[in-house]
C-alpha cells in the first residue's frame, strides 16, 4: 500500500533526521560525563594518597618537635659529661608531655629503630610486657665531642598522643605544609580518621561521606600500628560530581525515552491521518459507486416497466423486484452512513428494551430469506428452545444481523452457505453468521472493524462497499456493552459472532450508553 510505504518513508526520515542525532547526543552526553565523573574519581583517590600522606608525616613532625624540646636541656647536660642522674633530671624537667624519663646507654642502643624526621633522628622501640601499648621516644646524646654515649627519652602513649594532637595536626601542622600548595581550601572537604591497632577508630576530623574513593596509608615510628584514612565529606567535589552524574543520566535516560515516544506516536499518529485521508478518498468513491449502481438499475428497471417493453407478466415480476430489491439496498447504505455519522458524533439515541433474540434472528431472516435464496444460498438456521433475554435497542441489532448477512452474500463465490446460530455463552447470547466465502486473512481480521476500511486486495477486489458495515456493528455492539467476533480462514468462510450481554448483565447500562459516541 502506497500509504505504508509512505510511513516507512517518513520513519526513516524522524529516524535519520530527529532520533538518531538525539540519541547520539544522549549516548554521547553520558559517555562524557560517565568520563568526567571517572576522572574526578581517579583525581580524588590520588588527593586522598597525598593527603594521607601528609597526615602521616605531619604526625611525625609533631612528635619530633616535642620531643626536641623536651629533650634540649638534657642534651647540653650531656654535652658536659654529666652523669645518669643529673641527665635524668634534666630530661623529666624538660617535658610535661612525656612520663617516665629514661636514659639508655650507648652499649644497649641495639634493638632501638630510627625515624628521620627533617633531617633529625628519632629513637624508638616499643615497650615489652605491661608497657607493650607504650614506644619507647627519645634522642641521641653526645659528649663534647660529639660521641654517643647514649639515648635519653621517655615512655610515650601513642594513642593519647595521637588523640590529643590530632586536631592541632591536621588544622596547622597540615596547612602549614610548604608543599600542600592551593589543596589546602581542599582538605576543609576530607575527612581524616585514624584507627589504633585494633582497627578501631580512635579520633576523627569531619564525618566522611563515601568511602568510595578512600586512601589509607599506615602510620610510621612509634605510631607504627596506626592507620590514616582520608575520605570525601559531603561538600567534596567527587560527592556533587556523583550527584551531578546520576542526575544528568536520569535526565537523559527521559530525556531519550520522551524523544522515543514521541517519534513513535508522530509516526502513528502521522500513518493514522495518512491512512485515514487515503481511506476516506476511496470512501467517497466507494459510496458513490454504491449509490448510482442501485440507481441506474432502478431507472433502468422503471423505463422498461413505462415503454411497455415487457413481454410476460413473469419478466415484470422480475423488473419489479429487481427494483424492490435494489431500493433495499439503497436504503440499508443510506442507514448505514446515516447511523455511522450519529453514532461518531454520538447522537444516535438507542431505545433499549427487553429483547428475544431468537424471535429477532428469526424475523430477520424471514425479511432476509428471499433475497439469500434468490442468490442461490442454502440457508441453516441453528436457534435453541430457548434464550436468555437481552436489553438491546432491536432496530439496531436487526441492523447489524442485516449487516452481516448482506457481508456473507457479497463475499462469498461458489460455495453459496449461510449458517445462522445463537446461544447462551458467558452471560452473553452468542448470534453467530458464518459462510463458505473468501474468507479473510489474520491480519486483516484486525483491520475490517475499522471506519472505512476495505480488504482491497485478492479476491474482494470486484466487491464494492462503503467499508462502513463492520464498523457501524462494532460501535452498535460496544453501545450494548457487547462486543463483534470474527473467525475466518482464507479460503474457507467467515464466522461472525455477536455478543450481546444478557438483560443481568446490561443492567445499568442502559442509561449509560443510551447515547453513545465513539
Ligand atoms: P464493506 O463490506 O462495505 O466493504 P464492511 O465494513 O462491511 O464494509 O466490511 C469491511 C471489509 O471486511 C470488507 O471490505 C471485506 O473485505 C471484509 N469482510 C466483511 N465481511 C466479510 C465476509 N463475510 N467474508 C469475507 N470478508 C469479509
Amino acid at each position: 500500500m502506497a500509504v505504508q510505504r509512505f510511513s516507512r518513508r517518513i520513519l526513516s526520515l524522524i529516524g535519520l533526521g530527529i532520533a538518531v542525532p538525539a540519541l547520539l547526543l544522549a549516548v554521547f552526553g553520558v559517555f562524557l560525563t560517565l568520563r568526567i565523573s571517572g576522572d574526578v574519581s581517579r583525581e580524588s583517590v590520588h588527593y586522598n594518597q597525598y593527603i594521607a600522606r601528609a597526615v602521616v608525616e605531619a604526625f611525625e613532625e609533631e612528635l619530633m618537635a616535642e620531643v626536641r624540646a623536651a629533650a634540649g636541656g638534657a642534651e647540653n647536660v650531656a654535652r658536659d659529661g654529666a652523669a645518669e642522674p643529673d641527665i635524668l633530671t634534666a630530661l623529666r624537667r624538660g617535658t610535661t608531655e612525656f612520663e617516665a624519663a629514661h636514659f639508655v646507654p650507648a652499649d644497649l642502643l641495639d634493638g632501638y629503630a630510627l625515624l628521620i624526621v627533617d633531617a633529625q633522628p628519632l629513637l624508638y622501640a616499643q615497650g615489652t610486657g605491661v608497657r607493650s601499648r607504650l614506644y619507647f621516644v627519645g634522642t641521641l646524646l653526645r659528649d663534647n665531642e660529639g660521641q654517643v654515649t647514649g639515648a635519653g627519652g621517655w615512655w610515650l602513649d601513642p594513642e593519647r598522643f595521637v588523640r590529643d594532637h590530632m586536631l592541632s595536626v591536621v588544622q596547622e601542622r597540615l596547612p602549614s605544609n610548604p608543599r600542600m600548595y592551593g589543596g589546602l581550601e581542599q582538605t576543609r572537604r576530607l575527612s581524616i580518621q585514624i584507627f589504633g591497632p585494633a582497627g578501631d577508630e580512635i579520633g576523627r576530623v569531619r564525618n566522611p561521606y563515601t568511602n568510595r574513593t578512600a586512601a589509607t596509608e599506615p602510620m610510621s615510628g612509634p605510631f607504627e600500628r596506626f592507620m590514616i584514612r582520608v575520605a570525601a565529606t559531603e561538600s567534596a567535589p567527587v560527592v556533587w560530581t556523583g550527584r551531578f552524574v546520576a542526575l544528568e543520566i536520569a535526565f537523559i535516560i527521559a530525556l531519550t525515552l520522551a524523544i522515543v515516544l514521541a517519534s513513535s506516536f508522530g509516526l502513528r499518529y502521522t500513518t493514522r491521518q495518512l491512512e485515514l485521508a487515503q481511506l476516506k478518498s476511496s470512501f467517497v468513491s466507494n459510496v458513490s459507486h454504491e449509490l448510482k449502481t442501485p440507481i441506474a438499475l432502478i431507472r433502468l428497471a422503471v423505463e422498461t416497466l413505462e415503454m411497455g417493453r415487457v413481454a410476460s407478466e413473469a419478466d415484470r415480476q422480475k423488473f419489479i423486484a429487481t427494483i424492490g430489491r435494489e431500493t433495499l439496498r439503497l436504503q440499508r447504505l443510506v442507514d448505514n452512513i446515516l447511523d455511522f455519522a450519529r453514532l461518531e458524533a454520538g447522537q444516535k439515541v438507542f431505545r433499549f428494551d427487553i429483547v428475544d433474540v431468537g424471535a429477532l434472528v428469526q424475523e430477520t431472516l424471514d425479511s432476509f430469506r428471499l433475497r439469500l435464496e434468490d442468490q442461490g444460498f442454502a440457508v441453516a438456521l441453528d436457534l435453541p428452545d430457548s434464550l436468555p433475554p437481552v436489553r438491546a435497542d432491536a432496530t439496531a441489532l436487526t441492523h447489524c444481523l442485516l449487516n452481516l448477512l448482506d457481508n456473507a452474500i457479497k463475499y462469498s463465490r461458489q460455495r453459496r452457505e449461510v449458517r445462522i446460530s445463537a446461544e447462551a455463552r458467558d452471560g452473553f447470547v452468542a448470534v453467530s453468521v458464518a459462510d463458505r466465502g473468501i474468507g479473510i486473512s489474520p491480519e486483516d481480521q484486525r483491520r475490517i472493524f475499522e471506519k472505512f476500511v476495505r480488504v482491497e486486495t485478492g479476491l474482494v477486489h470486484d466487491v464494492k462497499g462503503a467499508g462502513l458495515g463492520l464498523s457501524l456493528v462494532d460501535l452498535i455492539m460496544r453501545a450494548h456493552g457487547g462486543r463483534v467476533e470474527v473467525a475466518s480462514v482464507p479460503g474457507e468462510g467467515s464466522t461472525f459472532t455477536l455478543l450481546i450481554p444478557t438483560a443481568d448483565e446490561s443492567r445499568g447500562h442502559e442509561e449509560a450508553e443510551a447515547r453513545t459516541g465513539s
